[in-house]
């Protein structure tokens, strides 16, 4: 990985991340998965798959909160092919299933509510089916 770095250093033109107040404007080695920005070695990170995220708020503020949602994806799987709501303690059978996540979960851990969706490439709110988890995160991943 860091001879690629040093092979592919300033191709992406210059870092457009802020450093303080300025835009870095150092050697780009990356994009941004998240925010498309092109970033240098000092302002983001290439994570275990080879994923390039940059160094600002709410790009950081992904990349954590997907390594959780994974994990949180993960247990409701575990929990609803025992046909089960996909909270670890509830253990009710399911009604319903998340809009964001494809969990089931039953009717006390899943709400109608109004939230940002894309559908066939155009973006509107609607009432959807989501699960707590979902509602809670969807500020970071609504935000630009
Ligand atoms: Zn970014
Ligand atoms: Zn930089
Ligand atoms: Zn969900
Ligand atoms: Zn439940």
């Amino acid at each position: 990985m860091a001879a690629y770095l040093r092979m592919s250093r300033g191709r992406y033109g210059s870092c457009q991340v802020k450093g303080g107040l300025f835009k870095c404007g150092g050697a780009a080695t990356a994009m941004c998965v998240y925010c498309a920005r092109p970033f240098c070695e000092r302002h983001g990170a290439i994570g275990p798959e080879g994923e390039e995220v940059c160094a600002s708020k709410n790009c950081v503020a992904k990349r954590e909160d997907l390594a959780l949602h994974l994990v949180y994806k993960q247990d409701v799987l575990v929990l609803n092919r025992q046909r089960l709501c996909g909270i670890e303690v509830c253990g009710v059978d399911f009604a319903g299933q998340c809009t964001r996540c494809k969990g089931y979960f039953c009717r006390g851990h899943i709400e109608m509510r109004e939230m940002a969706v894309i559908e066939e490439g155009m973006r509107f709110e609607r009432p959807v089916l989501v699960c707590r988890h979902c509602w809670v995160r969807r500020q970071i991943w609504d935000r630009a």
